[in-house]
């Protein structure tokens, strides 16, 4: 990027030196013609003679001179901008294309991490039901486990799949009549067993509405699981569903660390995390978000973030409810 960078302003301060150095060049050459033009006036025109032809003549030249000028700088500068234009057309689709790459190179990090760990720790745990004689406590422990860690993976490989579908337009969103009020509550219920005693749930209006049921469970789901995965065991998310005019409002409310202002924009992006690959302790793709947002969008609703009081966020969503 900073050899790029380098080159690129190398080249750019030749192409305007070289550009400004030709208008001086031509500048002067256009004086070199208002000269001649002088002595070849002096030549044909005597001026004690005929004075005002002679002053008439040299205005002429004059006056030409003037507009070679102006031609000068306008070209010139038009030159210019459009050089500048494109040098920086240049610059910010190269940074662009460098920062996807790279981003994308991390994605493909933590995916393969994300697609590993509860591999492995199905492993083990199947392994270890395998191996040992265990009473019918612990078995059912880690058959739970299991089932969490196949989840987890299901979540993931949905994500990925859906994004990729989505991003390919193969992916043809449903439009059924549902009841979102019984897939919040049914993602609720799945994220309460699976993480007890983190979710409040105030009662949830009725909420009918034309959609893709399974679109809209993967955005409820990708909330819930943020708010469980960023903010500390020991705190509550809290979750409300209601009906206001002729739309609904989902608000998954939680204790964690909250979202930096700056960064409560760029979340959404594909693949965008916060923080750097080496200082992050979580681990996930960056999809989650960008999903969420694209599914919302797509039944014409909205997502925003805003901080929670005293600390965390407070990610809503609107969707228009049926007539
Ligand atoms: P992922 O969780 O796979 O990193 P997401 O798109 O779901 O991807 O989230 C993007 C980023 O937004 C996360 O990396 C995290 O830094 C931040 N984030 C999302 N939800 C929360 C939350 N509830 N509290 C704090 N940070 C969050």
């Amino acid at each position: 990027m900073r050899f790029f960078t380098t080159v690129h302003l190398l080249l750019l301060t030749y192409v305007v030196a070289a550009l400004v150095f030709w208008g001086f060049s031509l500048n002067e050459k256009s004086h070199e013609i208002y000269k001649q033009g002088v002595t070849i006036l002096k030549t044909e025109v005597d001026s004690t003679m005929y004075p005002e032809m002679y002053n008439a003549r040299t205005q002429q030249l004059q006056s030409q001179l003037e507009t070679r000028k102006k031609q000068y700088i306008g070209e010139g500068s038009t030159f210019l901008l459009v050089i500048l234009i494109g040098a920086a057309v240049v610059y910010s689709s190269f940074r662009r294309s460098i920062r996807l790459s790279r981003q994308q190179n991390n994605f493909m990090l933590s995916v393969t991490h994300e697609l590993k760990s509860p591999i492995a720790a199905m492993k083990l745990n199947l392994q270890t039901l395998e191996r040992h004689q265990l009473d019918e406590e612990k078995k059912n422990l880690l058959i739970d486990r299991c089932v969490k860690e196949a989840n987890r993976l299901n979540d993931l490989c949905n994500n990925m799949l859906i994004a990729s579908q989505m991003e390919g337009r193969q992916y043809v969103p449903a439009r059924e009549e549902l009841q979102f009020d019984e897939l919040v509550k049914a993602s609720v219920k799945d994220y309460t067993s699976r993480y007890p005693n983190r979710f409040t749930e105030t009662a949830a209006d009725n909420c009918r509405l034309s959609g893709d049921k399974l679109l809209l469970q993967m955005a409820i789901n990708n909330l819930l699981e943020n708010a469980v995965k960023y903010t500390p065991a020991d705190t509550i998310v809290s979750i409300s569903l209601k009906a206001k005019g002729s739309s609904c409002i989902l608000q998954i409310a939680d204790n964690g660390p909250g979202i930096p202002d700056a960064e409560k924009a760029k979340i959404f992006n594909k693949f965008y995390r916060i923080g750097n690959e080496e200082t992050r302790k979580s681990k996930g793709t960056g999809l989650g978000l960008y999903l969420t947002s694209k599914i919302v969008k797509q039944h014409n609703g909205k997502i925003t973030v805003t901080d929670n009081t005293p600390a965390g966020s407070v990610f809503e969503i609107t969707l228009p409810l049926l007539a």
